[in-house]
């Protein structure tokens, strides 16, 4: 069951770093939810918006690099965000990095504040 990105998904990720569309392209041909893309690469103003919204944490975002990718999960077209439907997504994701030898964070995984349709590069192995 292989899903393919949306034109609308695949326009989301200009700017992105090449090594985090591949890695998102793989994830759509492995995921067994599909998932659109619904941000990449983020100005300044809209991070400070996001912050001020209380939406993010930080002003130094991954998204103002392209180093980081926002999903939104798609079940029978409609977008959910059902929390049981992103660790799959990141499996796929994970699994994809794994393949690429691209180290990826979820941000899941994160201790405080998870974020389950975040994805980006690891800071330690693309600065
Ligand atoms: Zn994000």
């Amino acid at each position: 069951m292989a899903f393919r990105l949306s034109e609308r998904s695949i326009r989301r990720l200009a700017g992105v770093h090449p090594r985090l569309v591949a890695l998102v392209k793989e994830a759509a041909a492995l995921t067994p939810v599909d998932f659109m893309v619904t941000e990449g690469l983020r100005t300044a103003d809209r991070q400070a918006a996001l912050v001020r919204a209380g939406a993010s944490r930080t002003r130094n975002s991954r998204h103002l690099t392209g180093h980081a990718v926002d999903v939104a999960a798609l079940v029978d077209g409609q977008v959910r965000w059902d929390w049981p439907l992103y660790p799959r997504i990141a499996a796929a994701f994970k699994a994809a990095a794994a393949r690429q030898g691209t180290p990826i964070v979820w941000g899941g995984d994160w201790p405080r504040l998870r974020d389950g349709p975040h994805f980006e590069l690891d800071r330690k192995a693309f600065p």
